[in-house]
């Protein structure tokens, strides 16, 4: 019996040719790579384990660079081993001021190269043979051919240069970057959190071999925000390795002072191997030789956890201070997250439960969990969406609303990553009004006309108010595949209203890169029609408001005062009809003196009034 091959539309003809697209955590002590294979996120293990050590070697005793373990058997040889090429990602000589062991080439404002026995190696080159060792492990275990690209993650605190050395890696590699994602937010992926829930907010709590990340992330609908970012880029496992080596000379009656650094460094490999060893068992023997001096002696996490009170202390105190920029109570937090191969001490994880009186989520392995994420995150954008919208992971075109007079507020500026959410406050202009038409562009002009229209909606249920009370909260947010939801929410009654949007969807790149051009083009010609449009909108609203406080309180004015006022208020409405900006400030400027007499006439009636009825004795 033969199956029938069915294909559904807008799917590959060839449904047995899966795609299959990569998760990789490019991370300064170990890299991953991870993949959905049969609908299940996995990382692919090399032959002793998952983590590839982030290590490249070009020394002389190779002809070619040797990547991961190999590489660290030449550690000792320091000027040719590049053991942290993430730390000089997209950073100038002159930005680099920790410790290294490396010669630099290059200007103080460039990216240096490392200066090794194969010649200088940029930190790009260097990412690019650890990706393309990750790239060519992936492929060996998947079937020909199949590989459409990775979603690679990049620390949340990242900047322009840096994420932009990380694609040129990638390109380097013959990788196509489908995304770059943030590594706490790969993390939350891995945990399904933005499948589980709308809204909510996180604390990333990552402690690696040499820094420490803590990052708070906000979901809301479906699109993860980075709100805080913080921690220390030089504080981490290796960290309290030395604090352990340190223990075992002085428990061996040394004096820490007295031993070389050959020694110290092969103590801290010791105390690494004994602090793994805690993960699993609550006590450890230990059985060494020091300098002649024998150490026997046992170690459980209790004494442990007191020898690296250090480390732990300040990892909590940079949390309380993301949480005190971010301004949000630790209390209110939905969930603390994992990550980093540090945390699987148990010692850590009950010191970050007691400190968040929560348990932690770590259900995945923490060195594991940001590749599972991208690796997530990457069999979405090819396998279950419009492939469109794929390769957009920054926002092409600035994204913005119409406010007064035809002008647009950017709300997502272009080459915004992401995806993203921002938020903006917007208020009515007339008293009473109870609706309000929010029109959705996308271009970089200043005015709605040059721009392209991208949808409108409308908010109804506005509670009427006097203008300029009503607060109204305008909510862009993209998600991962380009797909953009607008709402806005009256913030005092909660009256919500939105819609959705593809941006990119139908615009080619010609059309894209003929948006941009015409924004630098018009630039100084929008300035002037901005300054106009913003004059115009002033007027017209100084206009409403001598209007009306004139229907409350004409009687205060006498009819000479009357008439040259209402003089002037025709002369600006004239004006703006005209589209002159020399002609409406004159007209303004002649209306302001009666104007400022009006305000003061009936500011001295709201004293009078409110004096009134009062007696001096009730002072
Ligand atoms: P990075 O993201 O900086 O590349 P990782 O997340 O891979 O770093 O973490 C590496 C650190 O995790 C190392 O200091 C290593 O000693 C530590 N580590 C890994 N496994 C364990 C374990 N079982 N117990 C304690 N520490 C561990
Ligand atoms: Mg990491």
């Amino acid at each position: 019996m033969s199956l029938l091959q069915i294909s559904e539309p807008n799917q590959s003809k060839n449904p047995h040719q899966h795609r299959y697209a990569l998760g990789i955590d490019l991370g300064t002590t170990h890299s991953l790579v991870s993949v959905v294979r049969s609908g299940k996120a996995g990382v692919l293990p090399f032959e002793h384990s998952p983590l590839l050590p982030s290590v490249v070697y070009y020394g002389n005793q190779s002809t070619t660079p040797l990547v991961g373990e190999q590489a660290l058997a030449y550690a000792d040889d320091l000027t040719n081993t590049i053991i942290s090429a993430k730390r000089f990602m997209g950073r100038a000589k002159s930005d680099i001021k920790f410790s290294h062991p490396y010669q630099l080439a290059g200007s103080d404002k460039t990216m240096p190269a490392f200066i090794t026995a194969q010649g200088e190696k940029s930190p790009v080159e260097t990412s690019a043979h650890i990706l393309k060792h990750l790239k060519n492990h992936a492929a060996a275990a998947l079937p020909p051919d199949s590989i459409q690209g990775a979603v690679i993650t990049v620390p949340a605190y990242f900047d322009d240069a840096q994420r932009t050395a990380t694609k040129d890696a990638a390109t380097v590699a013959g990788l196509t970057v489908l995304r770059l994602l943030n590594e706490p937010t790969a993390a939350a992926i891995a945990y399904g959190l933005d499948k589980n829930t709308t809204h909510g907010v996180y604390l990333v709590y990552d402690l690696g071999g040499g820094t420490f990340d803590v990052s708070l992330l906000r979901l809301s609908d479906g699109v993860f925000e980075v709100l805080a970012t913080g921690g220390n880029s030089a504080l981490g496992g290796d960290d309290i390795d030395r604090l352990l080596a340190n223990w075992l000379i002085k428990t061996a009656n040394l004096n820490p002072a007295d031993i070389d650094n050959a020694e110290k460094s092969r103590l801290a490999k010791l105390a690494k191997q004994y602090k793994q060893a805690l993960t699993d068992s609550d006590t450890v023997a230990i059985d060494i030789n020091i300098q002649g001096q024998t150490l026997q002696t046992t170690l459980d996490n209790q004494t442990l956890s007191q020898i690296i009170e250090p480390v732990i202390r300040r990892t909590i105190l940079a949390c309380g201070q993301v949480l005190a920029d971010a301004k949000i109570d630790k209390n209110t937090l939905n969930d603390v997250i994992l990550v980093g191969g540090s945390t699987r001490m148990p010692v850590i994880r009950q010191a970050v439960q007691t400190h968040f009186g929560r348990t932690p989520l770590c259900s995945i392995n923490p060195d594991e969990v940001v590749a599972i994420g991208a690796s997530i995150a990457a069999d979405q954008l090819v396998n279950q969406s419009n492939n469109a919208l794929l390769l957009l992971d920054v926002t092409p075109l600035s994204l913005g609303v119409e406010t007064m007079g035809g002008l647009v507020e950017v709300i997502i500026p272009r080459n915004t990553p992401i995806p993203v959410t921002r938020r903006q406050v917007f208020t009515t202009h007339q008293d009473g009004q109870t609706g309000m038409v929010v029109h959705v562009v996308q271009g970089e002009r200043d005015t709605v006309a040059d721009c392209r229209s991208l949808a409108r909606f409308e908010l109804h249920g506005i509670p009427p108010m006097k203008a300029g009370l009503a607060r109204i909260e305008i909510t862009y947010a993209i998600d991962a595949n380009g797909q953009l939801t607008v709402s806005a929410r009256e913030t005092t009654t909660d009256v919500v209203s939105q819609i959705q949007v593809s941006p990119s969807y139908g615009l080619s790149e010609e059309q894209q890169e003929q948006l941009l051009k015409a924004g630098f083009e018009y630039a100084q010609a929008d300035k002037a029609a901005r300054m106009l449009i913003e004059l115009k909108v002033d007027a017209e609203r100084e206009l409403i408001a001598l209007n009306s406080a004139l229907q409350e309180f004409a009687e205060l004015l006498s009819d000479e005062q009357k008439q040259a006022l209402a003089d002037k208020m025709q002369a600006v409405q004239a004006a703006i009809a005209q589209d002159d900006k020399a002609v409406l400030d004159d007209a303004l400027g002649k209306l302001k003196p009666h104007s400022d007499h009006f305000a003061s006439v009936i500011m001295n009636k709201n004293v009078k009034d409110a004096l009134a009825g009062t007696h001096t004795s009730d002072w």
